[in-house]
């Protein structure tokens, strides 16, 4: 699984790292190339949208570290949206409830959910040391409740005594007093699946939902089956109710569709994925993981979440010895704006750098809000760290480009450039103020 986009996905981040410096456009168009890899791996149209602007958006406003190159900033970014796309956390089966614990299985015929449901019981028995109980509630085909008593015997986990003529219902009520009686942590109900959703199935759910009423129903969904697993998850949570979902063949070839749009579409957690016809092959489901098998840029993240960790406490340190020296390049300005939007835009940097504070007035008479500081990052963005430390070499031809890249007007370019010299004047003659004063910051 996932194979095919991972490939895309290494081809269009080769381009990106490859480069020393990169333009808005050139950001923009490789997120483009993200979204078409998505949709070529069947994800639904809405996610796919979704995860460029995102990423886009987080691309303009990114801070510019040094030790990170921008291709690397932007791998970053799109793991991190992937992370979110996939629901953030691992989030596992909860049995935060009086025992017996009820947890429903549902799903299609051939879906893998008898086999999960034996799968389950053997992981709650080893790991959480649970005692537990497997029911078939498939009447419909004579071997289900036989195939559920083989697997439970393999596993090593109980299964309710099959009894003839009993529905549905009865046989949970069965189960349910049963393992009260007997002292059952967790029942597990494998019920009946078809080959499509059909009313009377969902009917029959809802019954054996309103008597057994489930600390977790899970709905067990082919992977393979892409984006009509999602719209089956859709179906089953709209008329039944789903607290989380299991993917299963994922070890088969499919292109990962079903994994990358189901929470977002669904708004369902995925707890588990099977992935194999052995009891052991059931695992949590980890986005982080899963974003790292399938971008496969787990160095690159760590080293860039390494930086921007050290660069979070260095940062108002060296801004504040710059700023004392009378130093104000593009990258210092570009860092600050960076800083004021993590601290929650102007208001917030203006309490917090005693220096700029001075500056306010000027700020506001630029008609500087949140909006610019984005469109003033995404120029200093487009341009060269070469640049950004010497703004004198900004002659017309490199101001062209930027504001090509940046996708603005040259007017804007040079506005920003006369906000940046306004500004720097401003520190120069406070660092020059604090070295006639004091001795302490005296030499440089
Ligand atoms: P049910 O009708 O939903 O109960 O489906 P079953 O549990 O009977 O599974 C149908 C078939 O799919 C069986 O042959 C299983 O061994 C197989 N199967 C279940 N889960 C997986 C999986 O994660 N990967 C693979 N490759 N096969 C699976």
């Amino acid at each position: 699984m996932f194979e095919s986009l991972s490939d895309k996905l290494s081809g269009i981040f080769d381009k990106l790292t490859r480069r020393g410096a990169l333009s808005e456009a050139d950001v923009a168009e490789a997120l483009r190339e993200v979204r078409r890899a998505l949709l070529d791996a069947d994800v639904a149209l809405d996610v796919a949208r979704a995860f460029s602007e995102k990423a886009q958006e987080r691309a303009v406003g990114a801070n510019i570290v040094k030790s990170i190159s921008p291709g690397q900033m932007v791998i970053k970014i799109v793991n991190d949206v992937l992370v979110e796309t996939l629901g953030e956390t691992a989030e596992p089966i909860s049995l935060d409830a009086n025992p017996p614990v009820a947890i429903m299985m549902v799903g299609l015929q051939g879906a893998g959910k008898t086999t999960t449901t034996a799968k389950i019981a053997k992981r709650l028995k080893e790991r959480e040391k649970k005692r537990v109980l497997m029911a078939s509630l498939d009447v419909k085909r004579p071997a289900a409740q036989e195939q559920l008593a083989v697997l439970g015997r393999q596993v090593g986990v109980d299964t309710l005594p099959i009894m003839g003529g009993q529905t549905p219902v009865q046989i949970a009520r069965r189960a349910m007093e049963s393992a009260r009686k007997e002292g059952y942590d967790v029942v597990l109900l494998d019920t009946a699946g078809r080959t499509h959703i059909d009313e009377p199935l969902m009917q029959e759910m809802v019954d054996i939902k309103s008597y057994a009423s489930p600390h977790e129903i899970l709905l067990v969904a082919d992977a393979l089956t892409g984006q009509d697993a999602v719209n089956l998850a859709k179906n089953f949570d709209q008329r039944v109710g789903v607290t989380g979902i299991v993917l299963t063949r994922m070890d088969g070839d499919g292109r990962g569709g079903a994994a990358l749009s189901m929470r977002f579409v669904t708004g369902k957690p995925i707890k588990l994925i099977a992935t194999g016809e052995k009891m052991d092959a059931l695992d949590e489901f980890s986005p982080k993981r899963i974003a790292d098998r399938i971008l496969g840029m787990g160095d690159i993240v760590a080293l860039v979440e390494k930086a921007a960790a050290a660069i979070d406490q260095q940062e108002a340190m060296r801004a504040a010895e710059r700023m004392a020296k009378g130093k104000f390049d593009l990258q210092d300005l570009s860092d600050q704006l960076g800083m004021a939007e993590k601290m929650g835009g102007l208001g917030g940097m203006m309490s917090l750098l005693p220096g700029v504070a001075k500056m306010k007035d000027q700020l506001a008479s630029a008609k500087m809000d949140d909006k610019s500081i984005k469109r003033m990052r995404g120029i200093i963005f487009s341009m060269t760290p070469k640049e950004r430390r010497n703004p004198d070499i900004l002659k017309a031809s490199r101001k062209k480009r930027i504001a090509a890249g940046a996708g603005v007007k040259v007017e804007e370019v040079n506005k920003l450039l006369k906000q940046h010299r306004t500004m720097s004047d401003v520190m120069k003659a406070m660092g020059g103020m604090k070295r006639g004063g004091g001795g302490m910051m005296g030499k440089a």
